[in-house]
């Protein structure tokens, strides 16, 4: 509803004016989660968006279905070859977009259902994690405070350098020596299925948006593992992800360019870069990996692990520091408790970081789209 500014319930948030019809109305704001209005506005205040975008994003790429929602809200724009086209002077108002059911314009469809958003670090020195070491840290301090029996999580095998072995860790040790990312799918679900079986009844659990999925699946599945299910309490902390890689394939990658894997100390994925870390740094662009890229990532669409409690990526933050959707009640409480117990430092993750992650989020729900186009090119997918 339209409020005039003279009205007396006001509020004021990150120093904007927000004007109210009741104090009830104003009292509901006041205790509202703010991100969802950070989230909203990082949305807004964008580039205009005129019909061209429409075209390149859903009409070129032949993923239109000729609804015709575009035409019939645009007295410029109609059909000619099976396709909506511009006739007439485009004012850029973004409409026909914002009404193709194609388009992905709402922060909810991009990133899930976030109650807040923020970057964090750990506050243990013995931490040596991926980005902030937040992950590493949340898991030690549900261990220790006897919230979680065990966890499970991704080490690298010891035969085979960077090979990823999922285990059950109910030590400080394993802890530690899960932190960091391997770029190699992780069988995580036969390893929860064992904690539970050896008696295991609250479990942290950690893998990307596809374990998340299919541990979601099993629990809430009517032909799921019922039995299993009920017995246990499973804490999902999910990982962004936008990609793995053929582990065979990796390796030859790594061996062609001289690196051998046992030489490897870190592998980092950032701002498009495949960097590498032995003795020495090597970087690589990420593009130079798509043929060892596993088939299904290219159709995978979930970026940020919708379905966790909590969510945890580098895009977003600086460097050493993880960024963290903190998704069910339960996730944001823990990571409060967390923070106040010094196991970790949070910070409001600023919008200029938000638009990072639904950027990335982005690319990655749009990339099914893509796929015609990639065997057209003679890609594949
Ligand atoms: C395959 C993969 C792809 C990723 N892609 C992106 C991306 O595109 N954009 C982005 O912003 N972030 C991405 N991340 C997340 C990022 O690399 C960090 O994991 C995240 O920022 C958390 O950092 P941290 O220091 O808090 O984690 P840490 O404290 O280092 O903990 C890392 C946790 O990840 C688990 N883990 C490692 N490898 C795997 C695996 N293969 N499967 C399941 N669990 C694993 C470990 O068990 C450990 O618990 C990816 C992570 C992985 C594993
Ligand atoms: S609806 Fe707006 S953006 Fe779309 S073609 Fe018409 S004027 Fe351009
Ligand atoms: S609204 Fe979208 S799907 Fe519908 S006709 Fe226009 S471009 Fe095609
Ligand atoms: S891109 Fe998707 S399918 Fe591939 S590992 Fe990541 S979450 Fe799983």
């Amino acid at each position: 509803m339209q409020v005039n500014e003279k009205t007396p319930f006001k509020s004021v948030y990150k120093n904007k004016e927000y004007y109210f019809c009741s104090e009830s109305c104003k009292k509901r704001f006041d205790e509202l989660d703010k991100t969802v209005i950070r989230v909203r506005r990082s949305l807004k205040d964008k580039e205009k968006i005129s019909f061209g975008k429409l075209k390149r994003e859903i009409i070129d790429p032949g993923i239109c279905t000729l609804c015709g929602a575009c035409v019939a809200s645009c007295e410029v724009l109609s059909v000619a070859e099976g396709k909506p086209v511009l006739k007439g002077r485009c004012t850029a108002c973004g409409v026909c977009y914002n009404q193709c059911p194609r388009t992905i314009t709402t922060e909810s469809s991009l990133i899930g259902n976030v109650r807040d958003v923020f970057t964090a670090k750990t506050m243990l020195p013995e931490v040596k994690g991926q980005d902030g070491g937040a992950v590493t840290s949340m898991l030690l301090y549900a261990l220790e405070e006897g919230l979680i029996d065990s966890a499970v999580v991704t080490v690298k095998s010891e035969e085979e350098p960077w090979r990823p072995r999922p285990i059950v860790a109910q030590s400080k040790e394993d802890i530690l020596r899960s932190a960091g990312s391997i770029y190699v799918h992780s069988m995580t679900m036969e390893t929860l299925m064992s904690a539970i079986k050896k008696g295991s009844r609250s479990i942290g659990f950690v893998g990307p948006s596809c374990n998340i999925d299919a541990v979601s699946k099993m629990q809430n599945s009517p032909y799921g593992l019922l039995h299993m299910f009920m017995r246990a309490n499973i804490l999902k902390l999910g990982l962004f992800c936008m990609d793995t890689f053929d582990y065979e394939g990796l390796k030859k990658f790594l061996e062609e360019k001289g690196i051998s894997l046992p030489a490897v100390r870190e592998m980092k994925i950032r701002k498009g870069k495949f960097r590498v870390m032995t003795d020495v740094e090597y970087s690589f662009p990420l593009s130079d990996l798509d043929i060892y890229r596993n088939g299904s990532c290219t159709v995978c669409t979930d970026l940020t692990a919708e379905k966790s409690d909590i969510s945890f990526g580098s895009v977003g933050s600086e460097e050493g520091y993880s960024t963290v959707l903190a998704r069910s009640g339960l996730g944001l409480e823990l990571l409060q408790d967390a923070a106040d117990r010094g196991y970790i430092k949070i910070e409001p993750l600023e919008r200029q970081g938000l638009e990072k992650v639904l950027h990335q989020a982005k690319a990655k729900k749009v990339q099914m789209y893509m796929i015609k186009r990639r065997i057209e090119k003679g890609k594949g997918i």
